[in-house]
């Protein structure tokens, strides 16, 4: 019986913060201008230019780390790593080493219990709470860009050099690829919410190197291990893993051994292939950069930025199941980005019942966001769907008519009521009315209406199918049924 193997996984994460300037100089750090438009002496490394670390860049790495319950370190140090490469200026880059600034945090998330079918509906499958640790996040820079897009010449691009990163490394805990996916779309949208990064992975804010080894099943001792460099789609990371697990385990059972290596994945050719092995690996000659005082951070003002973090995701989930009363699977299709949970709250707080706010969020509004692939907000103002769901309630326009009115709201931007008015479209409620159209409907229709009395079933809904379509959908369904009816068995 040949032996089972399972795979081990550790994932270093890069993300961009949201500064408007570099980690260490003034420079912008705005994404697509021209070519080398933001640098300056400190981020071209000439001789002599002095770092100066961006006050911005350090509170919201801290609040990155605060996030993922690391311990912050009260004094940590910059180091130089450094290698040669064109888009590396100074010739090595300023990152953390020995002394990062915070370690030893964790992020959780759900994935489906280990027995749950395969094929049940999202909201069915029972889940498990999954705690994946992180080893330490830590404070560096980035480096520029080789472009080799520009005709016969390459060219480097150092607008990028010197912007503001943490990197997230987690432990080697991760068991599979859907769990790194699941890994990352928790931490992405952890970084989201606090408005730490905005995760823009085309962009390159968020870049993920995955570390991937295999070791008999049920033992301890990791296997040897390669990283994959810079993915950047969780598509990627995700093919990524699963071909180096068949790789490995390839290795392995025809005897060959696994060499640690750094790799790059070729998406096209949905491969792995070698960068560097250990043996080309970089010495780094890693030393404290004598330029940078260590950063100090007091104890007051890493509580201040504790306390200034605003409800996560998974809090406003749990809330939204205590204090709206929603089921778990609306909570978490309202709370997956923080733009659906904040324009979903503003819904609520313009006065719409949770449930029919959620239904109306979560179905109509999500699918248009997704079909014009535009922001909540851009669609129409919270306010508006308030003043539907009001419209609705109070009678005034059936839920059919309802979504007449929102594709007009979608296509004119104009308020429901003044939809509703210009068009003539609110619901007939009146008994006397709506008595006077079934009556019109039962002369019209003599053969139904024999029917009916003959015990045919089918004539009823003949009938209201042609009150509605002689209203236009515009009588209250309820009352010209029960009229109708009234009005047969006399
Ligand atoms: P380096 O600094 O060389 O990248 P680290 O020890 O900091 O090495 O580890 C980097 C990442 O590799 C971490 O996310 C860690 O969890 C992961 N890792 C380490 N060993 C293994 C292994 N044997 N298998 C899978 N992942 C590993
Ligand atoms: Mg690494
Ligand atoms: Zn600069």
């Amino acid at each position: 019986m040949s032996m089972r193997y399972e795979p081990v996984i550790g994932l270093e994460v890069h993300a961009q913060l949201l500064t408007k300037t570099k980690a260490f100089c003034a420079c912008s750090t705005k994404f697509g201008n021209e070519p080398n438009t933001q640098v300056c002496p400190v981020c071209l490394g000439l001789p002599g230019a002095l770092p100066v670390l961006n006050a911005e860049a350090v509170h919201l790495a801290v609040r990155a780390a605060l996030a993922l319950h690391c311990t912050i370190r009260g004094r940590s140090r910059f180091a130089r790593k450094n290698y040669f490469y064109p888009d590396l200026p100074k010739g090595y880059q300023i990152s953390q080493f020995d002394e990062p600034f915070s370690e030893h945090g964790y992020l959780e998330f759900e994935m489906p219990a280990p027995n749950a079918a395969k094929d049940a509906k999202a909201e069915e499958t029972p889940k498990v709470v999954k705690r994946a640790r992180i080893l330490r996040v830590h404070m560096e820079e980035d480096a520029g860009k080789n472009l080799h897009d520009k005709g016969d010449e390459s060219i480097v691009d150092l607008n990028r050099a010197g912007t503001p990163l943490i990197e997230i490394v987690s432990e080697p805990e991760i068991d599979n690829s859907d769990e790194a996916v699941l890994y990352l779309t928790e931490l992405k949208k952890i970084l989201e919410y606090i408005d730490v990064s905005d995760c823009n992975m085309e962009q390159g804010s968020l870049r993920v190197d995955a570390n991937v080894s295999i070791r008999p099943e049920g033992t301890d001792k990791l296997g040897t291990r390669v990283e994959i460099k810079n993915l950047n789609s969780f598509k990627s990371v995700k093919a990524a893993i699963e071909y180096e697990i068949r790789r490995h385990t390839e290795v392995i059972e025809s005897g060959g051994k696994i060499v640690q290596e750094t790799r790059l994945y070729n998406a096209a050719r949905d491969t792995t292939q070698s960068m560097r092995s250990k043996e080309e690996a970089h010495d780094y000659r890693y030393f404290p950069d004598p330029d940078l005082v260590p950063l100090i951070l007091k104890q007051a003002d890493i509580d201040d930025i504790r306390k200034d973090l605003p409800e996560l995701a998974h809090q406003k989930r749990a809330r939204y199941v205590s204090e709206f009363g929603l089921p778990e699977y609306d909570a978490g299709v309202l709370t997956a980005d923080r733009s659906t949970a904040l324009y979903y709250e503003d819904v609520i707080r313009a006065g719409a019942p949770a449930k029919k706010a959620s239904n109306w969020v979560m179905v109509e509004m999500l699918a248009i966001v997704k079909e014009k692939n535009k922001a909540l907000a851009e669609l129409f103002p919270p306010t508006n769907l308030a003043e539907l769901i009001h419209l609705i309630d109070s009678g005034v326009i059936s839920g059919k008519i309802a979504k007449e009115v929102f594709a007009d709201m979608i296509s004119t931007g104009k308020k429901p009521k003044a939809i509703v008015d210009e068009k003539g479209m609110s619901q007939i409620s009146d008994e006397g009315a709506i008595r006077e159209i079934v009556l019109a409907i039962m002369s019209e229709h003599p053969a139904s209406v024999a029917d009916f009395k003959a015990g045919k079933d089918r004539a009823l809904k003949h009938l209201q199918g042609e009150i509605m379509k002689k209203t236009r959908g515009k009588v209250n369904p309820q009352v010209a049924n029960k009229l109708l009816e009234e009005e047969l068995k006399k």
